[in-house]
């Protein structure tokens, strides 16, 4: 019978390098809101892939998809030609997501990972103002390469990615660790005084929720006056939804239900609904400045993704998903008041279906790390994120039944409770 063996893991761990040192157990099988490990265990799934399941593993309608076209022989790969898998995608795409909202956004497959996205999104914004200039946030998360790692605020990620420092202008967000700020009228600021040694950006990218920095939402009104001010100085507004998307704020975008829209929209993540590799940069026709050959790649836009994702975005449209979905996040709003209860230095923050509990002034990281084993032990997995992995990342599929859903947040209120 095989068992959970992790020594080959321990062992390569000195020539390959690995990241999870928190889960000690060896994953097989996938379905659902459930992981399945080799040696018979099932674990609730409350990290996803870091947002990239939110239709949880395996959704059937997706899988039977891509098994279809693999059965069908489906072309695999097939870069700048016309396909029936892309056709498909952006028929659905324009028509489940971009109509109804009113986003009248070109579509670039701009290769597999988010930090693609990001990096296509910033070259053009400077691209299409004839700026260097960038602002970002404190706090904010926008991926690890050297364009994206310039608008990421970890230090100790820069100084890796040796970042010159580039012409970034870093801010506070909305709300972060050190309380509320207002950013807003600092960057009036800023871009209003010519002694500021700022000059007004080529663009202004910033998460409708920084979910890495610690799970911060930003307000409605916040990035309403964000969009008036960026607009007001022409600089773009880029809002990254690579892990905010894909409706785990509770709608298909996190910057929606504040009415704005941006010049520009990365996407990736839980796009393709499956796990499978996809990113987007959306962006105003206006701002498609791109000749031939200026931004390429062979593996962007990928053809089994693309199926994946056209089945991902008719999820939208069966009845019952929106309801699951706002049952959900009404599940995670009652949680919020029984940890509340449990523990009153709890801080914690959310939209929809993504919650952080945030331990700094409880216990801080070494509480959420034995919260976070202690959960584990008892079934459950979830994630830490912030600037010192102090607050626990509560993020389930969108389509998790409501029983499992309870069972895996009773053993975090078990777990807080224990620790
Ligand atoms: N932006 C945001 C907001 C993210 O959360 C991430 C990934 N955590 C990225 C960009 C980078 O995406 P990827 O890891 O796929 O490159």
């Amino acid at each position: 019978v095989a068992t959970t063996d992790t020594s080959v893991f321990d062992k390569i761990e000195s020539e390959v390098r690995m990241y999870c040192r928190t889960f000690p157990v060896v994953f097989e099988r996938a379905k659902g809101a459930l992981l399945h490990t080799d040696d018979g265990r099932a674990f609730i799934d409350f990290f996803c892939g870091a947002g990239s399941l939110n239709y949880g593993h395996n959704h059937d309608a997706v899988k039977g998809r891509v098994l279809d076209y693999l059965a069908d022989d489906g072309l695999m790969h097939g870069l700048d030609l016309h396909t029936v898998a892309k056709r498909d995608f952006l028929t659905r795409f324009t028509e489940v997501v971009l109509q109804p909202r009113g986003l009248d956004f070109k579509v670039q497959f701009t290769g597999p990972t988010g930090t693609d996205a990001v990096e296509a999104a910033l070259k053009l914004a400077r691209r299409a103002t004839g700026r260097t200039g960038l602002m970002a946030f404190t706090g904010a998360y926008h991926g690890m390469s050297r364009g994206a790692l310039e608008v990421t605020g970890s230090r100790r990620a820069r100084r890796a990615g040796a970042v010159a420092g580039g012409d970034v202008t870093f801010v506070p967000f909305e709300d972060g660790p050190l309380g509320p700020f207002d950013s807003i009228g600092l960057i009036e600021r800023l871009w209003a005084d010519p002694s500021s040694g700022t000059e007004v950006p080529a663009a202004v990218v910033v998460e409708a929720v920084q979910m890495e920095g610690g799970v911060y939402p930003a307000s409605r009104e916040w990035l309403r006056r964000l969009r008036e001010v960026t607009e007001r100085h022409g600089v773009l507004l880029i809002l990254d939804e690579i892990q905010t998307g894909c409706g785990r704020t509770g709608a298909f975008f996190g910057f929606e239900d504040s009415g704005i829209t941006p010049d520009v929209v990365t996407v990736s993540k839980s796009l393709s609904g499956y796990g499978l590799p996809l990113s987007l940069t959306l962006f105003r026709r206006e701002l498609d400045l791109w000749q031939p050959g200026e931004h390429t790649g062979t593996f962007r836009g990928n053809q089994l993704a693309f199926v994946a994702a056209t089945a991902a975005c008719e999820l939208w449209q069966q009845d019952g998903f929106l309801t699951g979905l706002r049952r959900g996040a009404e599940r995670l709003a009652r949680f919020r008041a029984d940890a509340g209860a449990l523990d009153p230095r709890l801080v914690l923050r959310g939209r929809g279906m993504v919650l952080g509990v945030d331990t700094a002034l409880a216990g801080g990281a070494e509480r959420a790390a034995r919260v976070q084993r202690h959960a584990f032990e008892h079934g459950l997995i979830v994630e830490r994120c912030g600037r010192h992995d102090e607050v626990l990342k509560v993020m389930p599929p969108l389509t998790i039944a409501p029983g499992l859903l309870d069972e895996g947040l009773g053993i975090l209120l078990d777990a807080l409770r224990a620790n």
